[in-house]
Order: C-alpha cells, then sequence, then structure tokens
C-alpha cells in the first residue's frame, strides 16, 4: 500500500473514529445538576425537587396498577417526568417498592434528557435508576378497600357510607356498585361521611 495523501487521510480518519469511540465509552456522557428553569432541549440532565403531581391509575380495589402522571417542581418551576416501555414498568415498582408508597411531596432526584412535548418540557428517564427517591415527606397512608364484604360499605358513587346491614338508606344501593372498607377511618379518607341512620341507630 502506498502512503499517499488519501491513504494517510482514511487512516488519520480512522484513528479518531476508534480513539472517540473509545474516549466515549471509557467517559460516558455525564448529566450536569440543572434547575428547572435552566434547562433547555437536549440538556442531560439531574433535577432535584419535590413530587407536585402523581397521577395513578387503580384497580377497583384502589391498587396502584399504573402511572399517568408525574410532576417535580424544584422551586424554581415544574417539570413533567416521563418513562416508557420496561423503564415505565420498573419506575413504578420503584415507586410501590415504598410503605406507604412514593406520592406527593416527597423529594426525589431525576436524570435524563430534557425533551419538548406540546409546548413543555419533560425529562425522559431512560432506566428506572434514574429516578431516586431522597426523601420521603408524605406519611399518608394507602388506603385500599377490601376485596371481601365488611360492615363498611358505600356506594362508589355516594358520598355516605353505611355500618349496619338492615340500613334502609344502605338496602337501596346496587350490588354492584358497592365498595367495601376496611375501616371507618379509610372511609373518611376517601371523602365518605357516615350515614345519619347508621349513626342513631348503633349500639
Ligand atoms: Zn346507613
Amino acid at each position: 500500500m502506498k502512503l499517499n495523501e488519501k491513504n494517510v487521510m482514511l487512516f488519520a480518519l480512522t484513528c479518531f473514529i476508534v480513539v472517540s469511540t473509545v474516549w466515549l465509552f471509557l467517559n460516558p456522557i455525564q448529566p450536569i445538576e440543572k434547575h428547572v428553569s435552566d434547562v433547555k432541549e437536549g440538556d442531560y440532565v439531574i433535577i432535584k425537587g419535590y413530587i407536585q403531581e402523581m397521577d395513578v391509575k387503580r384497580d377497583k380495589y384502589r391498587h396502584v396498577i399504573g402511572l399517568s402522571r408525574l410532576v417535580i417542581n424544584d422551586g424554581t418551576g415544574n417539570i413533567d417526568v416521563v418513562a416508557f416501555g420496561k423503564t415505565k414498568t420498573e419506575l413504578l415498582n420503584y415507586i410501590l417498592q415504598y410503605t406507604p408508597m412514593i406520592k406527593e411531596g416527597d423529594y426525589v432526584e431525576v436524570r435524563g434528557k430534557v425533551s419538548v412535548y406540546r409546548g413543555l418540557y419533560e425529562v425522559i428517564l431512560d432506566k428506572a435508576d434514574d429516578f431516586k427517591l431522597l426523601k420521603k415527606n408524605n406519611f399518608d397512608r394507602d388506603i385500599f378497600l377490601s376485596p371481601t364484604p365488611t360492615s363498611i360499605y358505600a356506594s362508589i358513587y355516594g358520598k355516605k357510607y353505611h355500618t349496619l346491614d338492615n340500613c334502609p338508606y344502605g338496602k337501596r344501593l346496587k350490588k354492584e356498585n358497592i365498595i367495601y372498607f376496611y375501616s371507618e377511618e379509610d372511609a373518611k379518607a376517601l371523602g365518605y361521611e357516615k350515614c345519619k341512620w347508621c349513626k342513631e341507630h348503633e349500639n
């Protein structure tokens, strides 16, 4: 092989590609800690903030089965945190591994690429490790419904709960709409008030 100008250029180019690939492999791009107010599209960032909003999907016994929206706020602004596919499933498992589960008010760290969706910034998590709980602040109990009948019941559409089987108002409820609570405390925490008839006829 003659060492003409073209070969030298080709050799130099090959060396450059190999060296930069190795360099990138040994020094992966590191995220930069930023405030929400400073992020730009394409940034690879770490943001620490409080969970401002967390919308979840629940089954009929209130067990969490999906994550619809997660928004964090670091005091300079708020930003959506998004994950897809397997990462989304793993993120939900991470959130649920705590008792009570991770929820609004908890202090977290997220890492990911900043993207724009419908005019709003969002951080896209690449893997579940990109989301970390730093401090649990919200210790509100997780409330579930009983899959088997209890003596505390209500209509899923109503606002009153009953404690007596023979309550005339309780008897009017459609069977398919009845939910059962583990405790009156749970019913109250979910916004139900005790039925007057049941209150008066207890004991
Ligand atoms: Zn009643």
